[in-house]
């Protein structure tokens, strides 16, 4: 095992790209459920925090999020979501919010941000500030994303920085959302999306020349295509990169076309020394079973050095939107 210089783990970082509602642990997910008369253990959720592959991690994600049915809710997890944070050093974070899957259940995102925003606020005085990102699901489809982003306009916060795509990279090809990303930069929101995580470099290209994004979520793919390696480097589009979420989804063993990859066989340090910027961060983390301390760990045992290990932690903060 490889030891994580103790400098490296009591540095303040930045955390972004972590889904809220993907940070529950299995306590909070059987007290959120218990609100609402259902029972859940959490010897059930532990068991379901497992997967074979990226659908059924998809689904499982969906059925924990199905526990979060009104506002109160939103609030009770942010509460545990930036306790965790707090214990990791992070200062920072720009959390995803799956604003698709409010709307697609009928609820009111804007209500539920409301909660979410009085419950992080107690936490700026904590030293954690905490900005956020509308995130619309792909095969949900153009309208409903579009749906997401003028609802992100309704709000005027300058607390919401970025706007997203996440769910089936493999569904809807990205330049289809075009207009989608044009009226989010109307709106004065940064651009992101989920791609190369599952599908191959060609969706990453894809979504730098017809969306305009601005990092790109996982992209591991781009290992795949030097061409697109040399890019990414030129233009400094940082990769948001998730070794144990690439793990428990399967996306590594997609991506190196193998079965059973191990940490060591990440191309990080590969896209990282190409001059790649690189956003260390955990997705999911109680579904994947991480912190930001351990993917530093993680990272640790690709081979990176101490001073490459402290450039990625500057890099969190260089590449945030705020
Ligand atoms: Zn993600």
């Amino acid at each position: 095992m490889t030891a994580l210089p103790a400098r490296i783990a009591s540095l303040p970082k930045a955390e972004l790209h972590v889904h809220l509602e993907g940070s529950m642990p299995p306590a909070t997910v059987a007290k959120i459920a218990a609100r609402h008369d259902v029972a859940v253990s959490e010897e059930e959720v532990r068991r379901r925090y497992a997967y074979q592959d990226f659908v059924e991690f998809i689904e499982t994600f969906k059925w924990v999020t199905s526990f979060l049915r009104e506002p109160a809710d939103y609030g009770v997890i942010v509460q545990d979501f930036a306790e965790a944070l707090l214990t990791q050093h992070v200062v920072y974070a720009e959390a995803t919010l799956s604003i698709g899957v409010m709307q697609l259940r009928g609820q009111n995102p804007r209500a539920n941000f409301a909660a979410i925003l009085e419950a992080a606020e107690g936490f700026e005085t904590r030293g954690l500030r905490l900005r956020w990102v509308w995130d619309a699901v792909r095969q949900f489809g153009v309208e409903a994303a579009l749906s997401v982003v003028e609802a992100a306009g309704e709000c005027k916060s300058d607390k919401i920085v970025a706007f997203g795509i996440g769910g089936d990279e493999r569904s809807i090809p990205a330049k289809e959302f075009r207009h989608v990303y044009g009226r989010a930069g109307d709106l004065g929101m940064r651009k992101l999306i989920h791609a190369g995580e599952v599908g191959g470099p060609e969706n990453i290209r894809e979504a730098i020349e017809h969306l305009g994004v601005e990092r790109i979520g996982h992209g591991i793919a781009a290992f795949r295509d030097p061409a697109l390696m040399d890019l990414l480097a030129e233009r400094q589009i940082p990769l948001e990169v998730c070794p144990a979420s690439n793990i428990c989804t399967g996306a590594l063993d997609v991506q190196l076309g193998v079965t059973g990859a191990t940490i060591e066989q990440h191309p990080l340090p590969t896209l990282f020394r190409h001059g790649i910027p690189i956003v260390l961060s955990t997705d999911d983390p109680t579904m994947f079973h991480t912190t930001l301390t351990r993917e530093y760990e993680n990272a640790a045992k690709m081979g990176l050095e101490k001073a490459e290990l402290e450039r990625i932690v500057e890099m969190g903060f260089t590449h945030a939107f705020r």
